[in-house]
């Protein structure tokens, strides 16, 4: 596999293509799983519509959830997005496990980080190894990128792993490639994974990707190999 481009060169190409992208809506650990486990398949728009439809209707903490009547949770997080029921399910879900491990204490271990972190933000629904990277990143304990799929497809097409059928396999090379460059900073990171994400959406999308336009066409393995089989 030829050498990856330096991630802060990739990471300042797109700050010039995108611009500095607005910030998370939250970086609350407990806000961000119910906004993960209250949602289906939608854009970032309607995750948070759903979420101040949530938090208007029952309530976000663990015991407005779960002392609300069902139907008044399904309808609340209904009015946008597909499968209402199996979505208040795993918010249901998500809210017994909070109410067991206590706010506070799910915001420290967030904050401290470590593997006792990671083992009780993976007990949530939703939450694997990405997600719980995610959530400690955003909660400042964590030297990672957490890419979601659009930024882990820019940096497997970059060179930094190989695609492999299982996700999780391919995650876990891009983040072991990826850790030796990336700095103790956790706004610079956070950049990062914006950055990555929205290229993957807006130009180096799953299918017909924009190479043409892409500010890191030149050290893209991905285009290179493009460009060659064009050639022949
Ligand atoms: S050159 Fe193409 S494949 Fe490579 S990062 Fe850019 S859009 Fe993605």
């Amino acid at each position: 596999m030829p050498s990856p481009p330096k991630l802060r060169r990739i990471v300042a190409a797109l700050k010039k293509v995108y611009g500095k992208l607005a910030p998370f809506p939250s970086r609350d650990p407990w806000e961000l799983i119910l906004r993960e486990n209250a949602s289906y398949l939608v854009d970032d728009e309607t995750r948070e519509e759903i979420f101040r439809s949530l938090k208007a209707g029952v309530g976000v903490s663990p015991e407005a959830i779960l002392g609300a009547p069902y139907e008044r949770l399904v309808e609340t997080i209904g009015k946008s997005g597909m499968r209402p029921r199996m979505r208040a399910d795993k918010v249901l879900e998500a809210a017994e496990i909070a109410r067991e491990i206590g706010l506070d204490r799910l915001r420290k271990l967030a904050r401290t980080g470590g593997a006792e972190a990671r083992r009780v933000l993976k007990r949530f629904p939703g939450i694997g190894e990405p997600g719980a990277d995610k959530l400690l990143l955003l909660a400042g304990s964590a030297v990672t990128l957490a890419p979601d799929s659009n930024g882990l497809r820019v940096l497997v097409r970059l060179g930094y792993a190989k695609d492999d059928p299982n996700y999780a396999k391919t995650y876990r090379a891009a983040a072991a490639a990826v850790a030796p460059e990336l700095p103790d900073d956790t706004a610079w990171l956070v950049a990062a994974h914006q950055l990555l994400r929205r290229h993957g959406q807006e130009t180096c999308r799953r299918s017909e990707p924009r190479c043409d336009v892409c500010p890191l066409a030149k050290g893209c393995d991905f285009a290179r190999a493009a460009t060659g089989e064009r050639g022949r």
